[in-house]
């Protein structure tokens, strides 16, 4: 089983690169925040409380993620494997995750994480919002979004470091040139042969 870890700030392109990657290795995607936002948008019970702290550019509280990838994962056991695109954001969910997978035999295989500037983050997502008009997309809240990126999420990196799991790859290439890299990373780097 693949498994592959997406890391980055907001807007460092993961989505994008995810989109890639579960095509060229037969993936399946999973996005917490696409998760949440379906959440909303049908205006479920998890919906109604991630919407309080998405639109506020707050971290949905850990026990509401862990317990939506717990099912996820109950409903999806004959994969090849995920891309996980925007989970874990902090180190209790990094520590849930790996629990969930040792309990079924899985590990992390390795972790890409995407640097681009702060500013060219802003501008990304100033342009996303634009097509998207995603409500956390507005300046303030991109803002606080980094904010709370370098706060509580980029220690996760260290989390998976201790593993030897994580490496580096420059997100401000092309699109192209940066999933030659990840691929290559993947193939070469990857702790499930
Ligand atoms: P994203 O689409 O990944 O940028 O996520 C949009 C928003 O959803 C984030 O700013 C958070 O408010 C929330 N969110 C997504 N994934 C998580 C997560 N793993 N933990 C906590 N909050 C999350």
């Amino acid at each position: 089983m693949l498994n592959i870890l997406l890391f980055g700030p907001p807007g460092s392109g993961k989505g994008t690169q995810s989109k890639k990657l579960i095509q060229h290795y037969g993936l399946k995607h999973l996005s917490t925040g696409d998760l949440l936002r379906k959440e909303i948008e049908e205006q479920t019970p998890l919906g109604r409380i991630a919407q309080h702290y998405i639109e506020k550019g707050e971290l949905v509280p850990d026990n509401v993620i862990i317990g939506m990838i717990e099912e996820l994962f109950n409903t999806h056991q004959n994969v090849k494997g995920f891309v996980f695109d925007g989970f874990p954001r902090t180190v209790a969910q990094a520590k849930a995750l790996d629990n969930m997978l040792q309990h079924r035999k899985r590990t992390i295989c390795i972790m890409i994480i995407l640097e681009v500037t702060d500013q060219e983050l802003l501008k990304r997502m100033l342009n996303r919002a634009k097509i998207e008009g995603r409500k956390d997309d507005e300046p303030h809240i991109i803002e606080h979004r980094i904010k709370v990126y370098k706060e509580q999420t980029a220690p996760v990196i260290d989390y998976y470091k201790k593993q030897d799991k994580a490496f580096f790859i420059n997100g401000m290439q092309s699109e192209e040139a940066v999933f030659t890299e990840i691929c290559e990373h993947i193939d070469k780097y990857s702790k499930c042969k």
